[in-house]
């Protein structure tokens, strides 16, 4: 299993005081220490044309002066720009860039960016502590590699419009997201209803899970989710974990358990062999709650490192 690591991935906060901070990142290194069957690997910053692989130039250009202003907001209120935003961005987006192409280069099955997974961020505006949208780079990457089965897992509690949004029309991303109802949490979009448009329809499915709900539920959409493994056949898989599901969480009110999490990746983990060539890249997402983002991410780490290798 490939994690990258290092401090480069820390400046990637909206400071101390926003759920969104490097206390998250800082406290899980911590604890992996020097965890045997890892291979860790440094952050690398994105180039701007690998940003704009998915972002428009417009919107490159914006991030960039707001950064070096370093006041202000991103979007409509959520996220602050800060003082080398950019910089800090480009890390996320090149990361996830450089494990996914290390995934396919090498024999690992595995990889991990626990700064990576930011959904909300569109083409053109950021969104939800989401300033560049990694997973829409990654894809965009991909496809221009000719990959053309590409499967999205989401388990954040937060829908993933960005991801959502960007790739509705298109057939090569197939999307599989369970997220709190839209009714009552950010961003408010992901209906049961939105499957995708055009050539695209069939190719997503959204989750909605009520307020309050637990394992009992999540683990009910396991065929579901095999039934998206079984029509997209992927030749890569990508997982957003994040673990702001997790009971406790300030930001969401699902009330999944470890076991309960542990349980979707695990069957992710055989699905991919299933149906594909078995590897997934990992990606941390959202989890406010600093013991569930340390817990949830080492049980994932414990979980698959050292298998399959
Ligand atoms: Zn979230």
């Amino acid at each position: 299993m490939i994690v990258a690591r290092g401090v480069e991935l820390l400046l990637y906060t909206f400071g101390e005081k926003h759920p969104f901070n490097s206390k998250r990142a800082e406290l899980f290194f911590e604890s992996i220490g020097e965890y045997p069957d890892i291979l860790y690997v440094k952050p690398t910053q994105a180039k701007k044309e690998e940003i704009s692989l998915f972002h428009t130039p417009d919107y490159i250009d914006f991030v960039f002066n707001a950064s070096l202003k370093g006041i202000g907001y991103l979007d409509y209120g959520d996220t602050p720009a800060f003082k080398g935003a950019y910089e800090a961005s480009a890390f996320v987006v090149g990361t996830t860039l450089l494990l996914a192409k290390q995934l396919i280069d090498s024999d690992e099955y595995y990889a991990f960016n626990p700064i990576g997974g930011l959904h909300h961020s569109m083409r053109n505006r950021a969104g939800g502590f989401c300033i560049f949208n990694d997973i829409g780079v990654t894809v965009e990457y991909l496809f221009k590699q000719g990959y053309k089965k590409i499967l999205y897992i989401d388990i954040d509690a937060h829908h993933g419009d960005g991801v959502y949004y960007s790739f509705e029309m298109d057939n090569r991303l197939y999307i599989w997201d369970v997220h709190e109802d839209s009714r009552f949490l950010y961003p408010g979009t992901g209906l049961d209803s939105e499957i995708g448009i055009g050539p695209a329809e069939g190719t997503k499915v959204n989750i909605n899970l009520l307020p309050g709900s637990g394992d009992k539920e999540l683990l009910g959409y396991l065929t579901s989710l095999e039934e998206i493994f079984n029509r997209c056949k992927p030749e890569f898989v990508i997982f957003q974990v994040g673990v702001d599901g997790l009971e406790g969480d300030p930001l969401t009110q699902l009330k999944y358990s470890l076991n309960g999490y542990l349980e979707v990746i695990q069957k992710a983990r055989e699905l991919s062999l299933t149906y594909g060539n078995g590897k997934v890249l990992f990606l941390g997402g959202g989890g406010y709650n600093l013991n569930n983002i340390n817990q949830g991410w080492s049980a994932l780490i414990r979980t698959i490192a050292g298998r399959l290798k």
